[in-house]
């Protein structure tokens, strides 16, 4: 029994119409026209694949195979179709489109199984359009407050709640979406690794152990603007030098300092004034640390809060700081990585074991049910990209995996 990659081919150049621009990326932000539309089309195709689709306050889509035990919790497939602006086709799609070709290819095949199996579309994964991402799986397992859907908006001023009545989903209703545990027996997200570890390694598959979590700071550096001229090298107050030295230092901190797999960047630097001829009086910068473990990351936080000390009593400069979000990093179930590397044995596909350093809608499902991820490969690592691209080749492969792991678990 095998997966048609003809059919998911087809569903894969069907949903690549919504949102398509001229120079062939995707823009399909969450609750948009494009997403919106998308989300028809493929409530559409899972009742063509006799699943029973039902949809939440938050827009998600969750299709039902029945199992054969009706009342046993059910074995959960899915992922996300929005995407950023200008992104790619692959990100989230691939794994709801997998799903549904798991179901499909249970029906040709005759295959009854003792649970449920669902097919899942979260909403709103993406952060781009109302700043905060997976909001359909928070709102699955209870975690997304009431608050946010009036506070919530986009760059137009439209708030969450308002394009959600727009998209016909009752905002009102928000506690609707949550999912009992008892309903869920375990779930698994197929997604591209929007990294180069796969592909550098030529590994066509990622089993996922822990999904990292976030540190974000939002740093304010105050010197003085003066005149670039006039001001000798020893009287200035340069903000931006200061923030030259913090940058690096986060480099060098999460280089070599922190944990194996700690990551630190500096995203962004706003300077003011932003003349050639004056000094930097002001710089505003963003720092974003992650880490499968919560100790070094703890470390490295705690590194660059020394670092701002440091950097502002040499420099005499005021550093001010303020923690955005401080995440715990998420690990996935042991039971699902050992049954995905066993099917993954079974079935000659080579394998590399491995963490996600972005965050996805299974490390929410993960609260609350055995949650595993498959890694796809991601063409030079792009992704959030129109140059985002994954190999249909490697597509099968992974698709062959969730459905043999689908189905060991909707059995048991
Ligand atoms: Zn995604």
């Amino acid at each position: 029994m095998n997966s048609s990659l003809e059919r998911f081919q087809k569903d894969f150049k069907a949903l690549k119409q919504f949102g398509l621009l001229e120079n062939g990326g995707a823009t399909r932000l969450a609750f948009s026209q494009e997403d919106l539309a998308a989300k028809a089309w493929l409530k559409q195709a899972m009742e063509a694949a006799g699943l029973e689709v039902s949809q939440d306050a938050l827009g998600n889509f969750r299709g039902k195979r029945p199992g054969l035990e009706k009342n046993l919790a059910c074995v959960m497939l899915g992922s996300h179709i929005d995407t950023v602006p200008e992104g790619g086709h692959f990100d989230g799609t691939i794994g709801v489109l997998a799903a549904l070709e798991v179901v499909r290819t249970l029906n040709d095949n005759n295959i009854q199984t003792r649970r449920p199996i669902e097919v899942v579309n979260f909403s709103a994964e993406e952060s781009s359009r109302f700043g905060l991402a997976t909001m359909g799986s928070k709102a699955m397992i209870g975690k997304l407050n009431p608050s946010v859907l009036k506070d919530l908006a986009d760059k137009n001023g439209i708030s969450l709640y308002e394009a959600l009545e727009k998209g016909g989903y009752p905002p009102d209703a928000l506690e609707s979406a949550k999912i009992g545990r008892d309903e869920i027996h375990s779930f698994i997200e197929m997604h591209i690794e929007q990294g180069p570890v796969l592909e550098n390694k030529n590994i066509p598959v990622g089993i996922v152990t822990s999904i990292a979590a976030p540190t974000r700071f939002k740093v304010s550096i105050l010197g003085r603007a003066d005149h670039s001229g006039n001001t000798p090298m020893d009287m200035r107050r340069d903000a931006l030098t200061g923030a030259g030295e913090i940058l690096l230092g986060v480099e060098q901190i999460a280089s070599c300092e922190a944990g194996k797999k700690t990551v630190g960047t500096v995203g962004y630097l706003y300077v003011t004034p932003g003349a050639m001829n004056v000094v930097p009086g002001q710089v505003e910068m963003g720092i974003d640390i992650r880490d499968v473990s919560m100790a070094d990351k703890d470390r490295a936080v705690k590194k660059v809060k020394e670092l701002f000390a440091k950097i502002s009593a040499k420099r005499n400069l005021k550093i001010t700081h303020e923690i955005l979000c401080n995440d715990k990093p998420v690990a996935l179930s042991d039971k699902i990585i050992n049954t995905l590397k066993d099917t993954a044995q079974e079935l000659n596909i080579p394998y590399w074991v491995m963490p996600s350093g972005a965050g996805h809608d299974a490390m929410n499902m993960a609260k609350i049910t055995d949650t595993g991820m498959i890694f796809i490969p991601s063409r030079d690592g792009i992704s959030h990209n129109i140059a985002e691209f994954t190999r249909m080749e490697d597509i099968r492969k992974g698709m062959d995996l969730l459905l043999k792991t689908a189905l060991k678990l909707a059995q048991e």
